[in-house]
């Protein structure tokens, strides 16, 4: 740490960004997760809510989901993805075309559906993606 009135040097200066983006970050998770917390805690969902996968229980304030948030969350270079994964085992959200498992008329075409993260870019494959949604619906 720079003594106080000190100029700090580039890595400082660079690490605090570093620290206050994840402070940025670990703030907007806060508030989500409370939010996510009360639509879980109503009985509505029951039916298609499972357990909580993360942070889970062990989380509950503010100072443990901070921690979470800058040990797990920080990893996707600005390419999020897999939040609906694709597939057909108990953790996709999404059939092979694209229709939301358990409801009827409604399908998710966006990177959200990217079973993984790829090695490259992601908007390309979005893009193709959402071809291939409308080729689908089309009944092409
Ligand atoms: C800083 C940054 C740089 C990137 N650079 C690259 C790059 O160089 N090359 C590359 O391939 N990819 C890049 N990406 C990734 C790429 O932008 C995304 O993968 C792609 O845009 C994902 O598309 P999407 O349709 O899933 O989501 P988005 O493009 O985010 O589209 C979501 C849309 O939904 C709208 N929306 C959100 N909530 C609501 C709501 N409640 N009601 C109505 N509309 C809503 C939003 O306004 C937005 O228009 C970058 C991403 C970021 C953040």
């Amino acid at each position: 740490m720079a003594e106080a009135g000190a100029t700090p040097s580039l890595s400082e200066a660079a690490w605090q960004g570093v620290s206050a983006a994840f402070a940025a970050l670990g703030r907007v998770f806060i508030c989500l997760d409370d939010r996510y917390r009360v639509i879980h805690a109503s009985t509505t969902l029951d039916d298609i809510l499972g357990r909580e996968l993360g942070p889970g229980g062990e989380a509950r304030s503010d100072t443990e989901i901070g921690a979470y948030v800058r040990d797990r969350a920080s990893g996707t270079i600005f390419h999020p993805v897999g939040t609906c994964k694709m597939g057909t085992d108990e953790m996709a959200v999404v059939d092979p075309t694209l229709r939301v498992h358990g409801l009827d008329g409604l399908r998710v075409v966006d990177a959200s559906i990217m079973p993984t993260l790829i090695g490259g870019n992601t908007n390309a494959p979005t893009i193709m993606i959402a071809e291939k949604a409308a080729a689908m619906m089309l009944g092409a």
